[in-house]
């Protein structure tokens, strides 16, 4: 039996931006979902009601220990008109996967779908139709317990806020320069390198600052261990092609199991390409680089879709790709993943879900 979603409208509707105004998580909807946990009770009073701040003890564990998952996803207006999310069971499943290694108790994987579903569903509105721009969905779940000691929350909030946001790349996309730092690292094994919870990201922005700093748009990341293996880009996974031959690190638990990146895999897949997921050392591409193969490099995410890089710096030597310039296999893959998102290709693994 599925539970019902209790809905309180909101009385006053805010005023929404013009799609060629829109930024990156600075303005939100009318409306977010919300969904409370006790251990008495388990998940409980799943409600959609006017957005607005959480009301939340000063000692909420979350404040303190940081036990708290959030995921991102995104809904696409199609040139059709038609709302879609873009694989929303993936992400419901890795949040709940998240949800296990930092000790919170599961979402049902049918409610969390349904959450997003009605949410989105109640806030179509609010999805922009310019190409490019989509809605941005953001699930949270913070422990809100108030107790200072260290164990696994009691009670829980679920909620999910949803943002408009502009197209990534309103200039087209550019290749961006990337430091290889090794002098942090963002996680290690056995880590929660592949949970998504925010403290990989307050871990992250200590050397992200400095690579800007420096003139990079963001980092590559080496293994914890040794610091010899590439394991992500900033915020995104990491794909490279060598000669003919496309890698990607494994899911060895230290990075990430990207929605897209999945895309991207399975996509090239089904091209024929011959894609790798195997450890990649940042002296392989090196040497690729000196020796002319490394053809292309791209980070995948959510935000960007694809983004192009042009340039590693290593070890104060600059490694260039492709002269800099967007690659054919880089472009390919983006348009292929844009078009299912938007309605404007066949989706026949059936990965959006309209709403
Ligand atoms: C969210 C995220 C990604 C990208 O995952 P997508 O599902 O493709 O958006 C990659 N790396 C990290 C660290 C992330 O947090």
């Amino acid at each position: 039996m599925s539970e019902p979603i209790r809905i309180t409208r909101a009385t006053v509707k805010k005023q929404k931006p013009k799609d060629s105004e829109l930024t990156f998580g600075t303005v939100f909807t009318d409306h977010m979902f919300v969904m409370n946990f006790q251990e008495e009770k388990g998940w409980y009073d799943p409600r959609v009601e006017p957005y607005g701040p959480l009301s939340m003890d000063p000692a909420a564990a979350v404040l303190h220990y940081a036990q708290a998952v959030f995921d991102g996803l995104k809904a696409f207006r199609g040139r059709d008109g038609r709302v879609r999310l873009f694989r929303p069971q993936k992400h419901v499943d890795r949040l709940i996967q998240s949800s296990n290694r930092l000790c919170i108790p599961p979402l049902d994987p049918e409610l969390a779908l349904r959450s997003l579903v009605t949410l989105v569903g109640l806030e179509k509105d609010w999805v922009p139709s310019t190409v490019g721009t989509s809605l941005y969905v953001r699930p949270t779940i913070v422990a809100n317990e108030a107790f200072l000691g260290v164990r696994p929350a009691k009670s829980y909030i679920y909620y999910v806020i949803l943002s408009p946001v502009g197209a990534y790349y309103p200039e087209g996309m550019n290749p961006v320069k990337i430091l290889v730092v090794d002098k942090y690292v963002r996680a290690v094994e056995g880590g929660v390198g592949s949970a998504k919870t925010g403290v990989n990201y307050a871990a992250s922005l200590f050397a992200a600052e400095e690579a800007k700093h420096a003139g990079f748009t963001q980092v590559l990341w080496l293994d914890g261990r040794e610091r010899k293996y590439v394991d992500e880009v900033g915020t995104m996974n990491i794909m490279l092609k060598i000669g003919d031959e496309i890698v990607t690190p494994p899911l060895s638990g230290t990075i990430l199991a990207g929605v897209t990146r999945d895309s991207a895999l399975t996509l090239m897949r089904e091209w024929g390409l011959r894609v790798a997921e195997r450890p990649i050392a940042i002296d392989e591409v090196a040497a690729a680089a000196r020796r002319g193969t490394l053809e292309e490099v791209w980070g995948t995410g959510t935000a960007a879709v694809i983004s192009p890089v042009g340039e590693l710096a290593y070890k104060g030597e600059r490694l260039v790709i492709n002269e800099g310039k967007i690659g054919k296999l880089t472009r390919k893959l983006y348009d292929a993943i844009v078009g299912i998102q938007y309605g404007t290709a066949p989706d026949p693994h059936g990965w959006t879900v309209p709403v």
